[in-house]
């Protein structure tokens, strides 16, 4: 392992919320370095069509975006390394990231280490991934106008799914394990009342159908074994999301889900000098918007933290 080479600043991960703390951290001539990840671009590299990021009239593709977001930081000074961070010290300043291959200190850390979306972990899902099976409806939903579709889980975020959905779809089918639902009551309510919305009680997706594109789910009863088909055209997972901050255990503040805490209207953790931004410290809005957004709050928290620190 290389020597440490001290930085101002340490940003680890390089989805929407990195690279804009990066970019706005660059302009600032902060010089940032950006632990990438092996996953760098985060979860945008595995979608196709990104329609609701402003700026892209006719849409753009989340590598491209991503890529977009990489050069426009390299632009402005930031030095990216494509490996994952396996140790961080918050406890002692300077704080210490390692990897590995060379172990960095830094005056100040901004965590934007994202989440990942939990999958059911079929083939037949990862097959047809972007080809009818999503786990965004926010994101999605519009593709597949005029088409029946599905949602699988039983919480609030499946109902919000569910409810989203009826905007454009012939049909919503939401399919749960439980003969009961764990989403809140006003949820709950709102989605049984729906008239758009029907629910495969005790049910759970045994294969996606579809060669191109999604055909239909054969759902299998978690009580009788039994195995039917249904005609979707959509499916969307929504089991829930785990955000990537096992790292920052005991260090950092998190919520029993794992997200990152930040003062509120900030991005500030309890620990002075460490930032938190996008889908780590974000379990409601989940988009690469909102993620840029607090990736640009990061990077000028940090920025007048080091500033006070003179
Ligand atoms: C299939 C799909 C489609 C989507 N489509 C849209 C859309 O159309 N529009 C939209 O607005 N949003 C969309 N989203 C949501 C959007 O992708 C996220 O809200 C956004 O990417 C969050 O950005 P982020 O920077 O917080 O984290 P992420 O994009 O999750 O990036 C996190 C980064 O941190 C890195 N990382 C994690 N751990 C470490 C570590 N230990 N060391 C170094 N690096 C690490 C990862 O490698 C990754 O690069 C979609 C999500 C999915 C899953």
């Amino acid at each position: 392992m290389s020597d440490a080479t001290h930085h101002k600043m340490v940003i680890v991960g390089s989805g929407p919320a990195g690279y804009t703390a990066a970019i706005y951290a660059g302009r600032a001539e902060l010089e940032p370095l950006v632990i990438a990840g092996l996953t760098f671009g985060g979860q945008l590299m595995i979608t196709t069509d990104v329609e609701n990021y402003p700026g892209f009239p006719e849409g753009v593709t989340g590598p491209d975006l991503m890529d977009r977001m990489q050069k426009q930081a390299e632009r402005f000074g930031a030095t990216i390394v494509f490996e994952d961070a396996i140790k961080i010290d918050l406890a002692h300043r300077p704080f210490a990231v390692e990897t590995e291959s060379m172990r960095v200190t830094a005056d100040t850390v901004i965590v934007a280490t994202g989440a990942s979306a939990r999958w059911l972990g079929i083939p037949s899902e990862e097959r047809l991934v972007n080809k009818g099976v999503s786990a965004c409806a926010t994101c999605d939903g519009a593709l597949y106008r005029g088409k029946a579709m599905a949602v699988v889980g039983g919480g609030d975020t499946a109902m919000e799914e569910a409810l989203f959905l009826t905007r454009f779809a012939s049909k919503v089918t939401v399919i749960h394990r439980r003969s009961e639902l764990r989403a809140s009551k006003i949820m709950q309510d709102r989605a049984l009342a729906h008239d758009k919305i029907e629910f495969a009680w005790n049910a759970e997706v045994d294969e996606v159908l579809g060669d191109e594109f999604v055909t239909g789910v054969r759902l299998r009863d978690t009580e009788s074994g039994e195995t039917r088909e249904l005609d979707v055209e959509a499916l969307f997972i929504a089991i829930g999301h785990q955000p990537n901050t096992a790292l920052f255990a005991g260090q950092l503040e998190q919520d029993g889900v794992g997200y990152l805490k930040a003062e509120p209207g900030s991005s500030r953790t309890q620990v002075p000098g460490v930032f938190v931004c996008g889908d780590a410290m974000d379990p409601v809005y989940r988009q690469a918007v909102t993620a840029a957004g607090t990736g640009c709050m990061a990077a000028i928290d940090a920025e007048r933290w080091l500033a006070e620190q003179e």
